[in-house]
């Protein structure tokens, strides 16, 4: 392989990609390619891999070609605003490059010491730009600290197995098997909390929330877990969600942590889009009660300007998970392992090998410091409540409900007033806010803004509302 190749190419690719960024907003956000267009039809790839070397030039040039037309322009930052936009900052997609170019495997400290000791160092950093609380750090007297996983998802697969090992230790074995053992959350809560709860052959006791707001209450909790005693059933884990996904609805932290207490359970908090607005003035109260939780994760790839794949979890207390997932073997042993005085984070984890994520945190805290980062997040609360302006002196429009962090939830009035038909997408208007439709009249709101798909959906929303999402992007966005 030629490095000089690579240096050029490189140059060439990192040119490619900052016209790409620039120039995806002015196109349609979604893909008009047909199903299956890479496999069959006049822009199919071969069936087989070249069996010659090819350029990079003929590479480039199918990129441009077959790859593009294919692509979701999720960095189209003002027009994209399907789900909780990730926002790829270029300091970190430096930091995901660096990545790849070192290749270094951070399973255990000896395999890298640099990628372990700079993930705790991040991670401390982080801790304290979201004011949490000083036992989730690594660096301090107590058994905490933080890990990057690869999404919130695998954060709560890893901390409800440390939960129920714990709960199966406690309670002797005497549990009546996994199968009866619970784990509660809301309706609100993501759907990672009931994949991870099939994984791990348990149950979700899935709380209702309409009466409440979508908030998961203490009482609704104690009311579904004495129902679940009375059955026989074990509960081991609450899982509280700072921020849903629907509506960004924030539970009350410090009576379910009261509920958890009570029962000694596991509290995990799922932060992986709210968690990021711990940072600003003014929104402790959202946060109040998080000293009682045994974990909590924020995605860095939502709010934190990092690409995907880049979850922080925090543990008041890192043993139970080195007990769940602990392992050991001939061909790891090594000396700084068995002196007890270095993290493996191999042992808090699923898989062996581990990217060097923490480069990309590291430039981007770096890079913008936690003035900008701040500023990023402040100005997506400043977007969310000039748009929900726009939204509410609209004829046609209404909110949905109230606008929380960058989340703004709207939906066509008129014929289905009130009835909530689907949810078009939520998104965030590049370093703005997140939005979504909720429709009330599925059909009415098709006519108007074109078929389904997020992008269609959204550029057609877009366009209704006067290109008002697009101008107030132009005006607060930075990129
Ligand atoms: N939790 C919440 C509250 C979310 O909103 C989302 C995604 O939007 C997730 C978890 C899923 O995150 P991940 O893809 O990192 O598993």
């Amino acid at each position: 392989e030629d490095g000089d190749d690579f240096e050029s190419w490189g140059g060439e690719l990192l040119r490619w990609i900052t016209d790409y960024r620039k120039n995806c907003k002015k196109s349609h956000v979604i893909s008009r390619v047909p199903h299956n267009y890479l496999i069959e039809g006049p822009m199919a790839l071969p069936g087989s891999a070249p069996v010659e070397p090819e350029g990079y030039r003929s590479i480039m040039s199918d990129l441009d070609s077959k790859i593009v037309p294919g692509l979701t322009h999720w960095e189209a930052s003002n027009k994209f605003f399907a789900y909780f936009k990730p926002h790829a900052s270029y300091p970190a997609v430096l930091g995901e490059l660096l990545c790849a170019g070192l290749n270094v495997m951070g399973f255990d400290w000896i395999a890298s010491p640099a990628c372990t000791e700079l993930e705790v160092v991040v991670l401390d950093w982080l801790a304290k730009f979201l004011r949490l609380p000083s036992k989730f750090l690594s660096i301090s007297e107590g058994p905490g600290g933080g890990v990057i996983q690869g999404s919130a998802g695998e954060s709560a697969i890893v901390v409800l197995l440390a939960a129920l090992k714990k709960k199966e230790a406690e309670l002797k074995g005497k549990t009546g098997g996994r199968q009866n053992m619970v784990v509660y959350g809301s309706d609100q809560a993501h759907t990672i909390i009931f994949k991870g709860s099939k994984i791990l052959g348990v149950e979700f006791h899935e709380i209702n929330t309409v009466d409440s707001d979508y908030k998961l209450t203490a009482k609704a909790l104690e009311a579904a877990m004495a129902e679940d005693e009375r059955k026989g059933k074990v509960p081991f884990a609450v899982v509280a969600t700072t921020g849903t996904t629907s509506t960004c609805v924030f539970d009350p932290l410090e009576e379910i942590v009261e509920v958890a207490k009570k029962r000694n359970l596991w509290l995990h908090i799922d932060a992986a889009y709210g968690g990021a607005y711990a940072c600003l003035d003014g929104y402790e109260a959202k946060f109040a009660g998080l000293e009682g939780a045994d974990s909590y994760v924020v995605n860095c790839h939502k709010k934190l300007l990092c690409p995907f794949d880049i979850a922080a979890l925090y543990l008041a207390d890192r043993n139970p998970v080195l007990a769940a997932l602990g392992v050991e073997s001939e061909y790891l042993r090594n000396e700084a392992s068995e002196s007890g005085a270095v993290i493996d984070y191999e042992n808090w984890q699923m898989p062996l090998g581990r990217r060097f994520r923490a480069l990309k945190l590291w430039f981007v805290m770096r890079r913008f410091g936690t003035v900008g980062m701040r500023d990023h997040v402040r100005n997506g609360t400043v977007l969310a409540e000039r748009f929900a302006g726009k939204v509410k002196q609209h004829d046609d429009l209404e909110l949905a409900c109230a606008v929380s962090l960058s989340l703004v939830c709207f939906r066509w009035r008129g014929e289905g007033e009130g009835k909530l038909v689907g949810l078009v997408g939520g998104g965030g208007a590049g370093p703005g806010a997140e939005i979504k439709a909720v429709l009330g009249d599925k059909e009415k709101l098709e006519a108007l803004i074109g078929p389904a798909g997020v992008g269609g959906r959204r550029d057609g929303v877009v366009e209704e509302l006067g290109g008002v999402v697009e101008k107030v992007a132009r005006e607060v966005g930075k990129d």
